[in-house]
């Protein structure tokens, strides 16, 4: 067959969607081009569709997102920020970057807001300089009756990076679910920071905000960094509010797990942090369901810093994304994006309690949110094995860390199950009971797997043939009926 028109002349005609022609036609170029290429970027696809993505911190982004982000915008630099750059000809990235921030705002209801960070990473970073900036270098300027770190002498700047390089940063520690840009030893936050953590309380599994106070209390940090990467339950900000404020803390939230649950109007109140914390940071790319990348809400105090992210962490900003980024913001502006986030909960509460009901160990008895988090130490396996067994049923889920894990960060003894992106495939609690069944049967039906050295492995595991065939089809039949992108057919 003709190479050039081999994925889109395969598909039916009745299949081709715009944006499935779109799509199909671009791999077809990029096989004439660049054969490797487009042969592993629709390999993805295939993989994406063979297995179950339970990763928490994944999704699936709308064909619209995918398109804006493939294309010339990318060409572009745009330093600076809307309608203040430092390269000419950027009226058109000024155009989308304000689309994307008005997007943004109204979805949020944030005093400011800022769409260039390439990722939650970046975006944490200049944060952290925003709140450096505004709370510590500008008083020091001011003390020292400069306008600018242009006319500070040497030993002035040198006094002023001692002075920054000393604050406190206190976050939940990652042993905990926090992130490792949280003050994790091994991420530059560390280095920036004088990192102190609260954890979780070791009978609950739960905040003690008791605790948080009387160690912030003590501790006098410059930011109380409130959010995680895996905790299953709901954070209490207003609380979070008072804490900062009785010792003093700027209060940054980290929703980057989280955002598409605020979004969505599950996380309303106390429990929404836009109203309570001087800077919020997300991801797009997780509950949000946008493109890859990073924003950040604000307070108007801090705005000012926040938009020189770009020279302060960042060079040019992504335009393409940006692009794709006020798409995402709009669609979660719709009221499918309430429905989505509501079910996305309900989906993860119907997988904890069957997972239950079976007889797993679930952290904290449940959840709110989108994850689960499974002690799987119990079924005598370390997280990597329970990964690689479930890997074997067609499922795709993430080993973690519990609090005060046994195992350690590598091995680890538990699991995170994520219901996103299951969710954007329009699967509900009852296809939620038949993957917690398929998940209990990959991890009962384990035989150990014997290294070179004649040890048992940590990280792996063989699961039974038997039920590796019957979670495969069962797994097989749930993406038959909710396929991804049923619009785009790829005959291999
Ligand atoms: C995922 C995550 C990040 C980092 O996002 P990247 O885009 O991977 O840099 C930051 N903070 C939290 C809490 C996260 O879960």
């Amino acid at each position: 067959m003709d190479q050039l028109s081999r994925y889109l002349e395969t598909t039916p005609p009745a299949l081709r969607s715009k944006a499935a022609i779109a799509m199909l036609a671009s791999f077809d170029y990029l096989l004439e081009t660049h054969p490797s290429i487009a042969t592993t970027i629709v390999r993805e696809l295939q993989d994406q569709r063979r297995f179950l993505k339970m990763i928490a911190s994944e999704n699936y982004c709308s064909l619209a997102v995918q398109l804006a982000m493939g294309n010339w915008m990318t060409d572009k630099y745009a330093e600076g920020s809307v309608h203040h750059r430092f390269y000419a000809g950027c009226d058109q990235v000024d155009a989308i970057e304000e689309e994307a921030c008005h997007h943004l705002k109204e979805l949020f209801h944030a005093e400011h807001v800022y769409v260039q960070p390439h990722s939650g990473a970046d975006a944490n970073l200049i944060a952290y300089w925003a709140i450096l900036t505004t709370r510590i270098q500008s008083r020091e300027l001011e003390r020292l009756s400069k306008k600018s770190v242009d006319e500070l002498t040497t030993e002035e700047f040198e006094s002023l990076r001692q002075l920054l390089v000393n604050q406190k940063l206190m976050g939940l520690a990652m042993s905990s679910g926090g992130h490792l840009t949280h003050g994790y030893r091994h991420n530059i936050s560390s280095k920036l920071f004088k990192a102190i953590f609260y954890e979780v309380d070791p009978q609950t599994g739960l905040l003690n905000y008791d605790q948080i106070w009387k160690k912030a209390k003590a501790e006098k940090p410059l930011i109380l960094l409130a959010g995680y990467s895996a905790y299953p339950r709901k954070i209490n900000f207003a609380t979070m509010r008072q804490i900062a404020e009785d010792v003093g803390a700027t209060l940054m939230v980290d929703m980057a797990h989280f955002a598409g649950l605020v979004a969505g109007g599950v996380f309303t109140g106390e429990f929404n942090p836009i109203a309570y914390a001087d800077i919020v940071t997300s991801t797009t790319h997780k509950t949000l369901r946008g493109p890859r990348g990073g924003i950040i809400l604000c307070k108007q105090e801090f705005s000012e810093a926040v938009n020189k992210g770009c020279p302060l962490v960042q060079g040019g900003p992504l335009p393409h994304v940006m692009a794709a980024k006020a798409i995402a913001f709009e669609e979660a502006r719709q009221p499918s994006f309430q429905t989505y986030a509501h079910r996305i909960v309900e989906n993860a509460q119907a997988l904890a309690q069957e997972l239950i009901r079976l007889g797993c160990t679930v952290l904290t008895g449940g959840t709110d949110n989108h994850m689960v988090l499974v002690n799987v130490s119990s079924l005598g396996l370390t997280g990597k094995q329970a990964e690689h067994a479930l890997r074997q049923g067609m499922i795709t889920a993430n080993r973690n860390t519990i609090p005060f894990d046994p195992n350690g960060p590598w091995y680890t003894s538990g699991l995170r199950l994520g219901t996103p992106a299951l969710t954007t495939l329009g699967m509900g609690p009852d296809e939620m009971r038949v993957i917690a069944g398929c998940v209990v049967d990959c991890l009962r039906n384990t035989v150990p797997v014997t290294t070179v050295s004649g040890t048992i492995s940590r990280s792996q595991c063989l699961v039974q043939s038997a039920t590796v065939s019957a979670v495969q089809a069962k797994v097989a039949e749930l993406l038959h009926r909710h396929p991804l992108y049923p619009e785009i057919e790829i005959k291999e």
